[in-house]
């Protein structure tokens, strides 16, 4: 098998590039190793920045999204028992968010791919990135039980995480930068209509708390519990339980309980892979870069990383000239450190660490003080949560 670009991975990052190429005329094919069910099931994002709804608005992407998504103008902090709204278009030049489950996104971009007849392979599993030195990288896969293998002009590995792209880049040319937190989040999702129109984001001394939401009907909380804790070890009313806790307000503010549908934990990382790119070779989205969900950037960064690339791939078809994808990781990799930093930033505003000291408990209220009385604090932490510009 032969193609232009060969796409390791059908999370956010390979669908969109791949319809970002196809758009520009540049032929791809993506490989996933799970099923599509798998795919657009996986519960994770759900706040996508002012500038990834345009993304996917000028990709074609966006009619579902437009009529089912949620326009989101601020958010609620939460701390000692009060509430302080920020306002993101008062303190942006009118910028916003949409809640639009990362599902969604993935399921609207397989049926635009599978409607445009373009290849996308479930059940291809890429067991490993070769020659990416040279001008003929490969990639060797397994479809359904059957080695092959698709040669390319590019590969770009969009496989998360956990995926084997990354593998291609030898030890000697790269370098890892990492931040491991010693705690996570319990995430539930639950058939009951968000008790808040907009996200609460509370700071309580027994932990942080995040009230969000999927549709109308279906609400998405979060509870900061220890590093290692099991879902299932949290029975459904002690989750209510400390979720009325942690949110508890001075006024008369009611945390509504419904049929919990889905638990989950998720360990906080901080974490990223330089360069971005080896020989022909390029990494987008969670393969490059991990950040703590407390910002909302990780979609977004994976969206920003295959804009790049394709900008750059097509510039170079256009004009003969490779200047844009040499400057990909550099180009990728500032608005990263920006993403990595805010995420961090929240991180640590309202999550009380173990084993704080009663110091540095004083110093994370006196940071949300500082939010809620400055304008200019606040309007940092606006412009960074709707999103940085795509380089
Ligand atoms: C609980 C949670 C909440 C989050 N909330 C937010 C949020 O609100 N906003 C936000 O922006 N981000 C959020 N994120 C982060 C966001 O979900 C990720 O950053 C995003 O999924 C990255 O997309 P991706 O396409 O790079 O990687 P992934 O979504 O991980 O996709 C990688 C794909 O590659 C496939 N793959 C792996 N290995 C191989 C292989 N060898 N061969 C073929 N295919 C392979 C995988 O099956 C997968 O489908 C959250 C994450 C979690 C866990």
């Amino acid at each position: 098998m032969r193609t232009t670009v060969g796409i390791v991975g059908a999370g956010p990052a390979g669908l969109l590039l791949a319809r970002l190429l196809h758009n520009a005329g540049i032929d791809s094919v993506v490989l996933e190793s799970h099923d599509r069910a798998y795919v657009e099931q996986r519960q994770r994002a759900g706040i996508l920045e002012q500038g990834t709804a345009d993304v996917l608005r000028a990709a074609g992407a966006a009619d579902r999204m437009d009529r089912e998504g949620l326009r989101h103008d601020g958010i609620e902090l939460r701390f000692s028992g009060r509430r302080h709204r920020v306002d993101f278009p008062a303190l942006t030049g009118g910028r916003s968010v949409t809640v639009y489950a990362q599902t969604e996104v993935c399921k609207d971009l397989i049926a635009l791919r599978l409607a445009d007849g373009a290849p996308l392979l479930f059940e291809a599993e890429a067991l490993a990135v070769e020659d990416a030195d040279t001008d003929r990288p490969r990639v060797r896969f397994r479809h359904r039980g059957v080695e092959d293998v698709l040669e390319c002009d590019y590969v770009v590995g969009c496989d998360g995480f956990w995926g084997i792209a990354r593998r291609a880049v030898p030890a000697a040319a790269a370098r890892v930068f990492e931040r491991t937190y010693p705690f996570g989040w319990l995430g539930i999702l639950a058939d009951v209509p968000p008790s808040h129109d907009e996200l609460v984001y509370a700071r309580h001394d027994r932990g942080f708390a995040l009230l969000s939401m999927r549709s109308p009907a279906v609400s998405r909380l979060y509870l900061q519990v220890p590093e290692g804790t099991e879902a299932q070890a949290w029975g459904d009313e002690e989750i209510w339980d400390e979720l009325e806790r942690r949110f508890a307000t001075d006024d008369d503010w009611k945390l509504e309980r419904g049929p919990i549908t889905q638990k989950s934990v998720t360990p906080m990382r901080s974490w990223v892979h330089e360069p971005m790119r080896h020989g022909r070779l390029f990494l987008a989205g969670d393969a490059a870069h991990i950040v703590p969900p407390t910002g909302a950037k990780g979609l977004n960064l994976a969206v920003g990383d295959v804009v790049t690339f394709a900008r750059a791939l097509t510039h170079l078809r256009d004009t003969g000239s490779a200047a844009l994808l040499d400057a990909y990781s550099e180009t990728c990799l500032r608005r990263v450190w920006q993403a990595e930093r805010f995420s961090y930033d929240m991180t640590t505003l309202l999550h009380p660490a173990p084993g704080a000291t009663p110091f540095e408990d004083r110093l994370q209220l006196a940071r949300l003080e500082r939010i809620v009385s400055s304008r200019a604090a606040e309007t940092d932490l606006a412009e960074a949560y709707t999103g940085f510009p795509f380089g």
